[in-house]
């Protein structure tokens, strides 16, 4: 591997766009010796968004999950961020989960940082709140139709690498051992990843917060914001409203540090709420209440050979903030695209490609967990001097634009950009927004998977080859700049003057 910074974009990788394959495609799923072309362990948000695109694209893919296929109503992330929703709508997924959920454009934090996120300039300026569970049955329905193999009850145990392929050795709920070989293997198994271990990639970091409790509950009053969340003293606390009557709720004690198996009761999480809200809103008929720890880690690498990794496997962090499930997904919409292209052999350079995942993901992981550490650390402030340190910061925020543009950009999504080569257009590796285009939305586009060129009213310019076909479409104005879009959503290379609104 090569660890170079890039942004997998077209200046590295030499086919015509509408090129021939450089090697022949799988002619059935896993082709010739394989039993898959890619296996995924792990039906959870990051899984199944990957193991979807992938088989979109033509590629054979194996889903494996260790849990039976059933869904309960207890759900771990409730929002969904911007870009997520911008990448829910290149696969048509956004607008009915949008109907589904509640939009929230106000977020007030620590009582003096309001972000306004109807400034983002996104087709989905506000979070989402809705359950993971929602975001989940989309992904697999999607999934489904196109053609993955789901083999639910079926736990992976090992994993052996050679420089051709990848086998893995599966347990059912029988107990029956079966082994398999694809050309590639993706880990999206979570925080406890048995691929990362198979592969020997440590998860190096630090617990960062403990005996945070977490209630699903019915609130007899109203809160008066939709999110709301404050510190006081030794305790802080969150209430968001999921739409349907249930409320989240998590908050913190430092006066009650206990390891996550003490049991937890609704009235500790009544006298969190108190301390930290000045009220409990009448919470009442828990349907989940517990308590857990949270830890900051990284994989130091997110590849090995022809095994990857995605999502928690590859990185955790504090709830704070909501971006696991939301990193994760944009994780998988970055690699599953790299990986379809080298499946069906039209990249030229497939390490390169390959490796672009890891260059450009991993240091949004390492943000995301700064990010999300600050937060937590702000709610923790322990002498009155940090505390005045948190009002003064969240009174800077809310007052200094650039300042909470750059704090929303980064917790929507929208501000994530990924290193351009160098001497590249100042636009590549930016995300593209929703250009209106004569042929339509740039994200309705999208949704075949393919790069999407925009290129000025009749002009065709000349562009870079790229590892993928291209569908052609042009500015509904009279605007000089050429755009050539990834299939995520980036910007993969740029000519010509302005900026695209
Ligand atoms: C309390 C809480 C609140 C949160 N709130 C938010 C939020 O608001 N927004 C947000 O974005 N994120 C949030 N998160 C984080 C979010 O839930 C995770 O980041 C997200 O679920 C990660 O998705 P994933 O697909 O990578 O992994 P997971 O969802 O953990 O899925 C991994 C899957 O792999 C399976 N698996 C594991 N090992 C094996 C094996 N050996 N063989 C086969 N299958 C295996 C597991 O059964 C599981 O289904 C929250 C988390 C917590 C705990």
């Amino acid at each position: 591997m090569t660890g170079r910074p890039s942004t997998g974009s077209t200046n590295v990788h030499r086919t015509s766009p509408q090129a021939t394959p450089t090697t022949e495609p799988a002619a059935h799923p896993g082709g010739a010796g394989f039993d898959t072309d890619v296996l995924v362990v792990g039906a959870g948000p990051t899984g199944m968004l990957l193991a979807g695109d992938l088989a979109a694209a033509g590629v054979g893919v194996t889903l494996i999950e260790r849990r039976p296929h059933e869904r309960s109503n207890i759900t771990r992330a409730f929002g969904v961020h911007a870009r997520t929703l911008e990448l829910l709508d290149a696969r048509g997924l956004a607008d009915e989960l949008v109907r589904q959920g509640t939009p929230i454009t106000g977020l007030r934090l620590f009582r003096r940082l309001s972000l306004d996120l109807s400034r983002l300039p996104s087709r989905f300026p506000f979070l989402l709140i809705t359950p993971q569970y929602e975001v989940e049955k989309l992904l697999e329905r999607r999934a489904v139709a196109a053609g993955v193999e789901f083999r639910y009850g079926t736990e992976l145990t090992g994993l052996e690498l050679s420089g051709s392929s990848v086998t893995a050795h599966t347990t059912d709920a029988t107990g029956t051992r079966t082994t398999l070989r694809a050309r590639y293997a993706v880990g999206a198994d979570g925080v406890r990843s048995t691929v990362r271990e198979a592969i020997g990639l440590p998860f190096p970091g630090v617990s960062v917060i403990r005996s945070i409790v977490l209630a699903d509950v019915k609130l007899a009053e109203e809160p008066a914001d939709l999110l709301t969340v404050n510190g006081v003293g030794d305790a802080f606390a969150f209430i968001a409203p999921f739409g349907d009557g249930w409320y989240r709720v998590m908050g913190w004690n430092r006066g009650r540090q206990v390891a996550d198996d003490e049991p937890v009761g609704l009235d500790e999480v009544r006298d969190i709420a108190r301390r930290a809200l000045g009220t409990d809103f009448g919470m009442h008929d828990a349907r989940w209440i517990s308590r857990f720890h949270s830890d900051e880690r990284q994989a130091p690498s997110y590849r090995k050979g022809r095994v990857f990794l995605a999502g928690d496997a590859a990185h955790v962090h504090s709830p704070a903030g909501g971006q696991g499930m939301n990193t994760g997904l944009q994780d998988a919409a970055n690699l599953s695209w790299k990986l379809a292209s080298v499946v069906l052999g039209r990249a030229p350079d497939p390490e390169v490609l390959l490796d672009s995942y890891e260059s450009e993901r991993h240091p949004v992981g390492a943000a995301v967990l700064r990010s999300s550490g600050a937060i937590v650390r702000l709610a923790m402030a322990r002498t009155p001097l940090r505390r005045a340190a948190r009002s003064l910061a969240a009174a800077f925020l809310s007052a200094v634009r650039p300042a909470s543009a750059k704090a929303m950009g980064m917790i929507s999504g929208i501000g994530i950009s990924y290193d351009a080569p160098r001497g590249s257009h100042r636009l590549t590796g930016r995300r593209a927004p929703d250009l209106r285009l004569t042929e339509g939305r740039l994200y309705e586009l999208l949704r075949g998977g393919e790069f999407v060129l925009v290129a000025p009213p009749g002009g065709e310019p000349d562009v870079p080859p790229v590892p993928g076909r291209v569908i052609r479409a042009h500015w509904t104005t009279d605007r000089r700049t050429a755009l050539l879009v990834r299939p995520d959503g980036y910007i993969a290379w740029a000519s010509g003057a302005g900026t695209p609104r």
